[in-house]
């Protein structure tokens, strides 16, 4: 279910953090999207992926509906969850990066080659889930995450960037990579075949080094389309989607 997960306890008035990626095992699915894929909009059927989240949400101490997920556009738009952002609408909002100031949902990023980015800032209580592909990247998702958590108090960001699709396995026309190094240098790379390359999640690493704020990254190994235990899109076409999940907990202090 996942291929990494971490909990870091909260101590005294420092948040804690439960993150996690999943993988492709201990799901419901049949193929090709089997077993524990969680994007609705593959055609998958609805049950399997229903189940598959209600998994995800019992492994996480949550209930189905404290799961937050976003209609992805490959855009750069930033959405605060609605208990953070006071609206009393529940709803999958238009966007690419989701924030929230609350203990009592996860956020989650769907991906298969996309890069998952999980921010926490464990001192003022924020949390986001964004998702960066090639065009996010370019549009500028990153620093626009990093731009919504620090107009909400946010100084010291933890950053954890997931398995994506690995620049040898990303071969793109030259004019698409030269629209990403336009954008960050870092993107520049070169596949398997010699051929132009995005490196997307170098990107975005270099996107959090050169923001304002103090931004510790961990980068998990693993390349999507390498490794037959993550659902990659550009191996596989028809596939699922794996999560980057993140929840916030509780600082031990009486509020
Ligand atoms: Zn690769």
């Amino acid at each position: 279910m996942f291929t990494w997960r971490e909990r870091l306890e909260p101590t005294g008035d420092r948040y804690g953090v439960e993150w996690a990626v999943t993988d492709r095992h201990g799901g419901s699915s049949l193929a090709p999207f089997a077993s524990f894929n969680l994007g609705a909009h593959v055609g998958d059927l609805e049950e399997a992926v229903s189940t598959n989240r209600h998994r995800l949400a019992h492994e996480l101490g949550l209930r189905v509906a404290d799961l937050r997920l976003m209609d992805q556009q490959h855009g750069s738009a930033v959405a605060l969850t609605p208990a953070t952002s006071g609206a009393g609408e529940e709803g999958v909002p238009a966007a690419d990066a989701l924030v929230t100031g609350s203990t009592d949902e996860a956020l989650v990023v769907l991906v298969a080659d996309c890069v998952p980015l999980l921010l926490v800032d464990r001192t003022e209580g924020l949390a986001a889930a964004v998702h960066a592909g090639r065009p996010g990247l370019v549009a500028g998702v990153v620093p626009a995450a990093v731009q919504a958590l620090r107009d909400l108090g946010a100084t010291q960001l933890e950053a954890v960037v997931g398995p994506s699709v690995c620049p040898r396995c990303y071969e793109v026309p030259a004019a698409l990579r030269d629209q990403a190094a336009a954008v960050v240098a870092s993107a520049v790379s070169v596949s398997r075949s010699g051929t132009p390359a995005v490196d997307v999640a170098a990107g975005v690493v270099q996107q959090l080094a050169d923001s304002d704020l103090d931004v510790s990254v961990r980068w998990l190994p693993g390349c999507t389309r390498e490794r037959e235990d993550l659902y990659s899109y550009r191996r596989d076409g028809r596939t699922g989607r794996f999560a980057g999940v993140v929840r916030l907990l509780p600082p031990e202090r009486v509020a």
